[in-house]
């Protein structure tokens, strides 16, 4: 069985499994990305599988970073069944045609600007008709009964006490003989949350895959949070101003109502108009009222004795535009409104009308993510822009964090304590260092194994073995579309990437593939030096000899004070030491360079693919190399020289580069004593300060390099006919291996 990170791995948004298994595919969540602009960029790239593929969903919970990409994959050819609890079908017959609404009115925002500009319009991720064609798609499921959703996999849904309808999915996947269970903990409620249950706590699974929000962080707690509450709303309304509160319509603003009656009801607080000003507030509280049973006990007994949290003397739900406005003038009110990080919705308008009012309140009772107005305003910012408009912030900024829907470090770690016989923890749905600090906890505090994966990440389960298997959609989301070649990446014996890119031959339209040949132009240098290497193996000179002992007819002025070292080192002048270095294992082989090289490397070390060719004598499955000119990409059929030698022409593929780096590092082709002296000029240090060895190779419509780090017996070869992207692709496979 294969699992697949395609989302919320090492970032929060995007929640997005897939479980691949006989021959089924099923997505756990499909969420939206939020925040930097190349994870919003997900967004609109096509996705890393084929959605007609996709058997069924399974949806934890209404939130859009958990289900706003649902109408996209309908979009794009789903039509199978989506399960989730009643609850969270009501909520995203709201949720969802509210998100299609905000994308077809940011697109059309942009178009307006873009057909003035005379460019091509975009299209928005998806439309309301496909937002209501998804609703038709869901099949409501009840908590706590286990049902079998395909054959060979059985599902559970347990109360996650984060929002209403939130659910911990159980999941039981039978292949042949065994049988696999994973939990995917969905985003898992505090343990004293207003209105919802407490989060399921379970007993088995082998796998869990738990989110980690605020997995470094503790929260306030309840008591503390509802005094906090009461001080702000007392001292706001003695000031006179008003008090706004930026609030996620779903889940945050129903909690806060909830403790704004208790407070009410206690008396804490003076009687006090209250309104809530997001239509989308408004209907989410209707469906909250629907589904009451699954409330907690407290709520449950606020509503039998008539004191419902989302009816009481002085609330105003606000639905119209007029309404709205007319909120500008009011003064000592409290006003709830969205988004909750105030970059978009209502609450700007209300804090353009309000922050510069010294006796306003400002309350931020959610996570503010970096760039938002609400982080501004938390940093202290003294002037904001809203809606193009400087406006002076006079107004008092208050944070409470108790209010979160999210169960902070201790919560977190108490419902993964419950476990046993958890194999592995793969930890998700947290910015990376929170992922990656809350995955070393889970180890020292509970003793269990724990991955945080990468975007995109794979990886195979057996009942008692994982095994990384690599990453996906490196081509849609990391690599430079323009690139042309292969990339390959071993860790130890296992190849843990592979991937060919772009054409070999763009006039017949041959794509590259794993057996593609690639000029390696100036990479063909360290052929040279290790056929330099096996000469001092034989005792014809050392690396310290001068090299004008080591030719007959003595060597040119220029080189007459380097050694054989000096010849091979990085730097100025390459071509024409290599040239001489060439020269020397001619005269003391007594054999061509070329056949020398052949004999004592290409041979011995099995690369059988590999050679040196001269252009107009190429062998088949060769790429052609392409230079990027101003008409365009042109065939490169000047710049190869007319023959391979000492500084170039050598052309090979990546699977023969590799067991050259075996046969080196190995000790095949030279003795433990030259090899450090044949590698000293390619030695560099990699991220991690262990010792790498790097060449690069170029030449016109060549761009290539392979790179080894022999104490995690990683290497990376990346070939190329083209002369884009090997740069980026390189440093982003070097990043991708130093964080694993
Ligand atoms: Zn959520
Ligand atoms: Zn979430």
């Amino acid at each position: 069985m294969q699992l697949e990170f395609l989302g919320a791995a090492e970032t929060v948004s995007g929640s997005c499994f897939l479980l691949r298994f006989g021959m089924y595919q099923v997505l756990v969540d499909c969420g939206m990305f939020h925040g930097p602009k190349e994870l919003k960029e997900r967004n609109y790239g096509s996705f890393p599988f084929n959605p007609l593929e996709i058997d069924a969903v399974i949806l934890t919970h209404a939130h859009i970073d958990h289900s706003g990409l649902l109408p996209k994959l309908v979009k794009h050819g789903f039509r199978g069944p989506i399960y989730a609890t009643e609850a969270t079908v009501d909520l995203c017959t709201i949720m969802l045609p509210d998100s299609a609404h905000i994308q077809e009115a940011e697109v059309e925002r942009k178009n307006r600007r873009l057909s003035r500009q005379g460019k091509p319009l975009l299209e928005p991720i998806y439309t309301r008709a496909h937002a209501d064609q998804t609703l038709e798609q869901f099949r409501p499921m009840v908590y706590d009964e286990v049902v079998e959703i395909l054959p060979g996999l059985a599902i559970r849904m347990r109360d996650a006490g984060h929002i209403l309808g939130a659910a911990i999915v159980e999941v039981w996947v039978e292949e042949e003989d065994s049988r696999i269970k994973l939990v995917f903990s969905g985003d898992i409620g505090n343990l004293d949350q207003p209105i919802v249950q407490d989060p399921t706590f379970l007993k088995d699974a082998d796998y869990v895959i738990v989110e980690s929000t605020y997995g470094t962080r503790l929260h306030q707690n309840r008591d503390n949070r509802r005094a906090r509450l009461g001080e702000v709303v007392r001292e706001t309304m003695a000031e006179g101003g008003n008090l706004l509160v930026p609030a996620f319509a779903l889940g945050r603003t129903q909690d806060l109502l909830h403790e704004l009656r208790n407070l009410l009801d206690a008396g804490e607080i003076p009687p006090i108009r209250v309104y809530v000003d997001s239509p989308l507030a408004v209907s989410a509280t209707e469906i909250f009222r629907k589904h009451r049973s699954f409330f907690d006990f407290e709520t449950r007994t606020m509503l039998e004795e008539g004191r419902s949290p989302f009816e009481f003397a002085g609330l105003h739900y606000v639905q119209s535009v007029e309404e709205s406005k007319r909120l500008n003038t009011m003064t000592g009110a409290i006003i709830i409104s969205a988004s909750g990080m105030c970059d978009a919705g209502r609450i700007k308008h209300h804090l353009r009308h309000n922050l510069w009012r010294p006796q306003t309140g400002v309350l931020l009772i959610g996570y503010q993510a970096e760039g938002t107005l609400g982080r501004q305003l938390q940093d202290g910012a003294e002037t904001v822009r809203i809606h193009g408009e400087q406006v002076k912030v006079k107004a008092k900024i208050h944070t409470i964090t108790g209010f979160s829907a999210h169960g902070d470090q201790d919560a977190l770690l108490r419902w993964l304590g419950e476990f046993d016989g958890v194999k592995r923890v793969f930890v998700v749905h947290g910015e990376k260092q929170a992922a990656h600090e809350f995955a070393h906890e889970i180890t020292d505090r509970l003793g269990l194994k724990t991955i945080v994966p990468r975007l995109d990440e794979v990886f195979e389960l057996t009942p008692n073995t994982v095994e990384r298997l690599g990453v996906v959609g490196f081509s849609e989301a990391q690599i430079d579309p323009d690139f042309a070649g292969v990339i390959k990446v071993w860790e130890g014996r296992d190849q843990i990437f592979s991937g060919a890119y772009g054409l070999a031959s763009r006039r017949f339209g041959v794509p590259n593939s794993s057996e593609t040949r690639f000029a390696m132009g100036s990479g063909s240098r360290i052929f040279t030096a290790a056929a330099a290497a096996i000469l001092a193996d034989a005792g014809k000179f050392t690396f310290n000899t001068p090299a004008a002992r080591c030719l007959p007819e003595g060597v040119p002025p220029w080189a007459e004070g380097l050694t054989i070292a000096g010849l091979l080192a990085e730097g100025e002048d390459l071509e024409r030491r290599y040239e001489l270095v060439g020269a020397i294992v001619q005269a003391h082989s007594g054999e061509s360079f070329v056949r020398f090289v052949e004999g004592h490397i290409f041979e011995p070390a099995a690369m059988e693919s590999t050679g040196y060719y001269a252009l107009n004598r190429l062998p088949s499955g060769t790429a052609t190399g392409y230079i990027c000119t101003d008409e365009g990409w042109v065939e490169n059929i000047f710049a190869v020289p007319p023959h391979g030698g000492p500084t170039g022409g050598a052309y090979t593929t990546a699977e023969d580069l590799h067991r050259f780096w075996q046969a080196l590092l190995g000790g095949k082709l030279v003795s433990e004593a030259v090899l450090p002296e044949l590698l000293r000029p390619f030695g560099c240090q990699a991220a991690s300060r262990l010792t790498a060895y790097t060449v690069w190779g170029s030449a016109p419509g060549v761009s290539m390099v392979t790179t080894v780090i022999p104490a995690l017996e990683q290497e990376v070869t990346i070939l190329s006919n083209g002369e884009v992207g090997t740069d980026g692709v390189y440093h982003t496979v070097m990043d991708f291996l130093n964080k694993r």
